[in-house]
């Protein structure tokens, strides 16, 4: 089997890596030098709407899929008509405008923190009125990792806001206060066969994911979200892997975001689970049967930004796993992740913290 991935940064390294146990290829298409899925496939080095590019995924392998969500709709489609593309472009579409992926979880009765298209001053004055303050401002499309936001605390901060963001199409949406964060993910394959992991609970700093736990032992929360997903992938006829994440206040799920991808919030799965992520999606776009779900323990991971400190190569006890993506250190920089799956919570939190207490602040 040969994979065409469009993409070749870490979650492409990781696909290319489960790739490899399940004897399949993968080929990449990525503009930058030295991207971390080089060790793991042949990297086509041009732009990622390259038509030659993708006329080589095209012709040589036997399906495509993506690993980041700015892949250009238009993209997939000019192959899709040659080649399996997975996960369908319309889930893409959907996932690349934060207006259309909050209607589509009003019209799948997914319940969401409430919202509002601005595109102008006045859309912003009446968000505000509607939804009161504090609200976040969020640009419609290209977001990521927090980026592209701007809390509006009260009617002083709305200049700075507009002068912000106020040249895109947005979205004003209700601050949540949460109690936490937590993602779904699950994987449809081709038959329709469908698989969820146990919920994550997630931690960001500064809008960037910091620290993963899974399972979650909130088991009413856990089927109410895989409803939600099995409603999600359901509709859009999905193939692969999604992740839903969530804001819990007490017994309520708001749904914030969906990524049609393989997620950073399981990574943990390729030590944690019976299959990880990875080799789930691939067997999803494969036509395989899915892989188990299930846990292997009590799995955390804590995301490397910006350096990878010497602790995590030399952790003060065994049974820590650490990923390397190979990247030259950046501030805020994703350069890596390190796992650890332990018998009980308890014990998995302690183990995260003698790792999470030597890092950098982001
Ligand atoms: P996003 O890019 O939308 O996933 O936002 C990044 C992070 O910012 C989220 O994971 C939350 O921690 C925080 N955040 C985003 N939107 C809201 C909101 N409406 N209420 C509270 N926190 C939010």
């Amino acid at each position: 089997m040969r994979i065409g991935i469009i993409g070749a940064g870490q979650l492409g390294q990781m696909l290319g890596f489960a790739a490899r146990d399940l004897d399949m290829q993968c080929r990449f298409i990525d503009p930058s030098d030295a991207p971390p899925a080089a060790v793991a496939g042949d990297v086509i080095k041009r732009p990622f709407d390259d038509p030659d590019a993708l006329q080589t995924l095209a012709d040589e392998c036997d399906v495509v899929t993506y690993e980041f969500e700015n892949v250009p709709v238009e993209a997939l489609l000019r192959i899709s008509d040659r080649v399996p593309v997975y996960p369908p472009p319309g889930a893409l579409r959907h996932a690349q405008d934060r207006l259309a992926e909050k209607r589509l979880f009003d019209s799948l009765q997914i319940p969401l923190p409430r919202y509002r298209a601005v595109d102008t001053l006045q859309d912003l004055q009446a968000a505000i009125d509607a939804i009161g303050l504090p609200l976040v401002l969020k640009t419609r499309r290209l977001g990521y990792d927090g980026k592209g936001q701007f809390v509006v605390r009260s009617v002083d901060d709305i200049d700075a806001a507009w002068r912000t963001l106020g040249t895109q199409a947005l979205i004003a949406e209700e601050w949540v206060p949460f109690d936490y964060e937590v993602s779904a993910i699950g994987v449809r394959n081709v038959a329709g066969d469908i698989a969820m992991y146990p919920l994550t609970h997630n931690e960001h700093e500064d809008g960037i994911l910091r620290r993963s736990r899974a399972p979650v032992d909130a088991p009413e929360l856990t089927a109410i979200a895989g409803r939600y997903v099995t409603a999600l992938l359901s509709h859009l006829d999905y193939v692969g892997v999604l992740a839903l994440e969530f804001f819990v206040t007490g017994d309520r799920l708001l749904a914030n975001e969906f990524a049609p991808r393989v997620h950073n919030s399981g990574h943990w799965t390729i030590e944690g689970a019976e299959t990880s992520q990875f080799a789930n999606h691939l067997r999803a776009i494969s036509n395989l049967p899915l892989g188990s779900t299930a846990c292997r323990g009590h799995a955390g991971m804590l995301n490397l930004i910006g350096e990878i400190p010497d602790t995590t190569r030399t952790p003060p006890e065994p049974g820590y796993w650490l990923h390397d993506y190979g990247k030259t250190p950046r501030e805020g920089r994703k350069l890596g992740h390190i796992t650890t799956v332990a018998a009980s919570a308890e014990d998995r939190d302690r183990r995260l913290r003698l790792i999470l207490d030597a890092l950098p602040k982001v």
